[in-house]
């Protein structure tokens, strides 16, 4: 029988831990050398080998979230993503890749796979039978991000990996914005699991790293490409990255609350014209999420009405900071139009549903009240300099 898996505040606390034997600390020891014995070794270590203690260890412990037999970590997401594309990917071959995905995977993709003679096809939409449609003879992957930003729209995991399995593809997921704390790709048959570290799992704003779990065999062969092109993290941020997991859990589902109370807050808000969370009955991926999700994540998207400058709202906050990235502790906002849907043209933006006024959110675990309150006062300032 397998053996039952610790629960996951516990895996985040204890998986993967370096016992100090020489002095008996509590937590795991950091060893920084880059040079290794290489005589009566069973190992030969180097960093760029991704096979320190603790990248060897931490390795553990992601594998364990994910429902993975091993993981890898690397030096920022796009570098696990980079580097799990090439490994699998050759001349010749076909992925079909998830419309609305992470701008940094579509750049590496339109810039760089002509030049490796690797093709690819971008969905028109993400039902299944926009994947289906895609596929084509030589396809070797399907490549999705699910939740999508900055909507959330979702996609059916089960029905991605079911239609792979059945034409003898491969699949891997982006997912980050949902974390190993409600989704688990694995458990749906997908084969290779990626992380954004630099978000949750770091959780701090303080970090960039990235990590991937899959098969051992799958692990395998990621390596052989990652000791090549050498996007491996440095010891001491991969002792930093462990120490920020142990909270994973307890980070996590603080600021899911966050964002569950916050959506209901902000839609019966008469200054917001809609609110895009998956937990809402309304969201489009309301049942999906049911579906493959323990909860329905931290982050959220929401119209500002009309009227309202979007920058001068956010200018407005006093507390939740304007600001790129996503995941960390402290609260943010950011508007998808200026940031990661730039280079759209206003046509293009708006028929992805993204307006002008489009503000995603993402929960940090700041008292609840004091959010609603920092909102309400920004909305109310704004009101008042439009009269
Ligand atoms: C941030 C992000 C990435 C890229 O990760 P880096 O650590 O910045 O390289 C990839 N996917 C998603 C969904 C992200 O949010």
């Amino acid at each position: 029988m397998a053996k039952k898996r610790p629960g996951i505040n516990t895996i985040c606390t204890h998986v993967g831990e370096i016992e100090d034997t020489q002095f008996k600390g509590a937590v795991s020891p950091i060893y920084p050398s880059s040079s290794y014995a290489f005589m009566d070794v069973d190992v030969k270590r180097y960093p760029r080998y991704f096979n320190t203690p603790n990248q060897e260890f931490l390795a553990k412990k992601i594998a364990a979230l994910e429902h993975a037999e091993a993981a890898m970590i690397f030096g920022s997401g796009m570098a696990a993503i980079s580097t799990t594309l090439l490994a699998f990917l050759k001349a010749g071959d076909h992925v079909v890749v998830q419309k609305d995905i992470y701008g940094g995977t579509r750049n590496l993709i339109e810039e760089h796979f002509d030049n490796y003679n690797i093709e690819y096809t971008f969905t028109e939409g993400l039902a299944i039978s926009h994947f289906e449609k895609a596929l084509k003879e030589n396809t070797k992957m399907i490549y999705i991000e699910t939740p999508s930003n900055p909507l959330l729209k979702l996609v059916d995991m089960f029905g991605i990996s079911k239609l792979a399995k059945s034409n003898n593809i491969m699949t891997a997921i982006d997912n980050t914005f949902a974390s190993p704390v409600i989704q688990n790709p694995v458990d749906f048959g997908i084969d290779i699991v990626i992380h954004s570290a630099t978000k949750y799992f770091g959780g701090h704003s303080d970090i960039c790293a990235g990590a991937v779990a899959t098969t051992q065999a799958n692990i395998d062969t990621i390596w052989s490409m990652a000791k090549n092109l050498g996007g491996s993290l440095s010891d001491y941020t991969v002792w930093l990255l462990e120490r920020s997991m142990k909270t994973l859990g307890v980070r996590f589902k603080a600021q899911q609350r966050n964002a569950r109370k916050l959506a209901n807050f902000l839609s019966g808000h008469e200054a917001i014209k809609k609110v895009y969370y998956p937990g809402l009955d309304h969201h489009p991926s309301h049942e999906i999420a049911l579906a493959q999700m323990r909860g329905f994540g931290a982050m959220m998207s929401f119209d500002l009405d009309d009227h309202i400058d979007a920058r001068a709202f956010m200018n407005a906050l006093k507390m939740i900071k304007p600001s790129m990235s996503l995941a960390g502790i402290e609260s943010t906002v950011i508007l998808p139009a200026e940031t990661s849907h730039a280079l759209l043209t206003a046509e293009e933006r708006q028929s992805q549903g993204i307006g002008d006024n489009l503000i995603r959110f993402s929960a940090g675990i700041e008292s609840r009240r004091d959010l609603e309150t920092d909102i309400e006062q920004a909305l109310v300032a704004v009101a008042k300099a439009n009269v």
